[in-house]
C-alpha cells in the first residue's frame, strides 16, 4: 500500500521537512528573524541537528541563506510550507467537527496526521469543511493572515477593556498544559472577557470570562490576541 502513494509525494518534503518549513512560515509572517537557535527550540532537537538539516534544505532549495545566515523560505519552500499548515488547520477542523476531538487536543493530533494528507483529500476537506479562513485556534490558513490583522495581545489591553478573544497564537498551541488550561477556564476564540487587572511588576494580568477570574502571566497573554469591544 505504501508503495501505490509514492508518486504522489515524491515531490514532497519529509515530515521533520515540513515541520520546519511550518515553523519559519510563521516565524517570517511575524516578521522574526529566523534564527537556528530558535528554531532548536521549538522543534527540540539539538542545534548542530538543526545546522545539518538546514543545509539539507538549502541544498533541496526549500530555503535560501548568506552562508547560514539571513536564512529565508524560497518561493517553492513558502508554498510547502502553506500546504502543510493548511493542512493541519484543515485537520483540526475535522477532528473537531467530525470527532468531537477536544480543542485542547487538536493541535497535537493533528500534528500526526497533517503529513499524510493528499492534494485530493485536502480539496475534499475544504469543501466539506466551507473553506475555513481560520484554525479552531483562531489562526489564519496561509493567504487568510488580513482577517486576523486587527486582533492584537492581551498584554496591549487596558483594564476594564472588554474584549473577544480572537485567538491563541501558534507558539501557544505547542504547549499542551498552557492549552488545557485556556479550554477549562473558557478562554477560547469567541469568549467574552473583560481585563480586570494588569500587575506589571508581578507580570500579570486578571481576565474576567464569564463569572471567573483568570490570572495570566504576561508570556502567556502576549499569545492571546483579542478584539476590542465598546
Ligand atoms: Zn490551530
Amino acid at each position: 500500500m505504501a508503495q501505490s502513494t509514492k508518486t504522489q509525494t515524491e515531490n514532497r518534503p519529509t515530515p521533520t521537512i515540513e515541520d520546519y518549513l511550518a515553523i519559519m512560515y510563521v516565524m517570517e509572517r511575524d516578521g522574526d528573524e529566523v534564527i537556528a537557535a530558535r528554531l532548536a527550540e521549538s522543534l527540540e532537537v539539538s542545534p548542530p541537528t538543526v545546522t545539518v538539516t538546514l543545509k539539507r534544505m538549502e541544498r533541496d532549495g526549500w530555503i535560501a541563506s548568506d552562508q547560514g545566515k539571513d536564512i529565508r523560505l524560497t518561493p517553492k519552500g513558502c508554498e510547502a510550507a502553506g500546504t502543510v499548515i493548511r493542512r493541519h488547520m484543515l485537520t483540526e477542523w475535522m477532528l473537531a467537527r467530525m470527532l468531537k476531538v477536544p480543542w485542547s487536543r487538536l493541535h497535537a493530533e493533528a500534528d500526526q496526521i497533517e503529513h499524510t494528507i493528499s492534494d485530493e483529500i485536502e480539496t475534499q476537506m475544504r469543501t466539506n469543511l466551507d473553506d475555513p479562513q481560520l484554525c479552531p485556534h483562531g489562526n489564519p490558513l496561509p493567504g487568510y493572515e488580513h482577517v486576523a490583522a486587527d486582533w492584537h495581545p492581551l498584554t496591549g489591553v487596558q483594564p476594564g477593556q472588554k474584549v473577544i478573544i480572537r485567538r491563541i497564537h501558534e507558539t501557544a498551541e505547542d504547549n499542551p498544559e498552557l492549552l488545557v488550561f485556556l479550554e477549562t477556564n473558557g478562554i477560547v476564540p469567541g469568549a467574552l472577557a473583560e481585563v480586570s487587572e494588569v500587575l506589571s511588576f508581578n507580570q500579570t494580568l486578571s481576565l474576567q470570562v464569564g463569572s471567573q477570574k483568570v490570572a495570566l502571566g504576561l508570556l502567556t497573554a502576549k499569545y492571546i490576541f483579542v478584539e476590542k469591544v465598546s
